[in-house]
């Protein structure tokens, strides 16, 4: 071999190793992209169903360092029609959800999963803290008969413990309580500024509080205890989680 043909041969085998080379690099991008795309896409959704059997008065800080005590958990409200407690309601839509949520991908925590249960506010938020990306609380509003429809509640920017959280649970609340509605007989109150609930002061997390209708008011608390209703229910909440995500 002359001088020429083995610096040319060299040359070629230099070529190969290079292109090895960036195949190899190329192919681990390629498997470090989707590993990271398929890990945001499992997000982990909260629910907490508000209340439970017995309310505890025993009382707590509703913000962390606060000096303003509040009861560990309220009694709630009650069906006018049914005769339904708001605790029985919050757990059979939670069950539903959750259900709802894990045959479209999500993984779900449950801060209570049954009725004679004693968990605060604080201790609800925090088992929710550990290990989720969002959560929901479920409630249904009291008052007039004549008051009907459903609203979301979220913390604003000057809240000295969530502040931080307003904006992306202003958009989880938006996203959950549009599609709530339409997917449901239930009209819309919209969006209310709230900063002395103790389970959304305690979240670290963005956090969204549905009133999902009125139990005071015979529509509304009809409806949402017949089996439509609820499917339509649990379908709008889902497809509100789906919207904040982007899915
Ligand atoms: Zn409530």
């Amino acid at each position: 071999m002359d001088r020429k043909k083995r610096f040319l041969s060299l040359m070629l085998a230099m070529a190969v190793v290079i292109c090895a080379m960036s195949m190899t690099v190329s192919a681990k991008t390629t498997k470090k992209t989707s590993k990271a795309a398929k890990t945001k896409t499992t997000y982990i959704v909260g629910i907490d169903a508000g209340h439970q059997l017995r309310g505890n008065s025993a009382t707590e800080p509703n913000g962390p360092g606060s000096g303003v005590m509040k009861a560990k958990v309220a009694g709630g409200t009650r069906g006018v029609t049914t005769g339904k407690p708001e605790y029985q309601l919050t757990i059979e839509i939670a069950k539903r959800l959750k259900t709802e949520l894990r045959s479209r991908g999500y993984k779900v925590v449950m801060t209570r999963t049954k009725n004679d249960v004693d968990i605060s506010n604080i201790e609800r938020a925090q088992k929710l803290n550990e290990k989720c990306d969002i959560a929901i609380r479920l409630h249904a509003d009291g008052g007039a008969s004549s008051a009907h429809g459903a609203s979301v509640l979220y913390p604003s920017t000057s809240n000295p413990y969530v502040g931080h959280l307003s904006e992306a649970s202003k958009n989880l609340s938006q996203c959950v309580v549009d599609s709530y509605c339409e997917a449901t007989d239930i009209s819309n109150r919209g969006l209310s500024i709230r900063d002395d609930l103790t389970g959304t002061n305690w979240s670290t997390i963005p956090v969204t509080l549905l009133e999902m209708g009125f139990m005071t008011n015979s529509f509304d608390d009809a409806y949402m205890s017949t089996e439509k209703g609820q499917a339509n229910m649990v379908e709008g909440i889902a497809n509100g989680i789906d919207r904040y995500f982007g899915k």
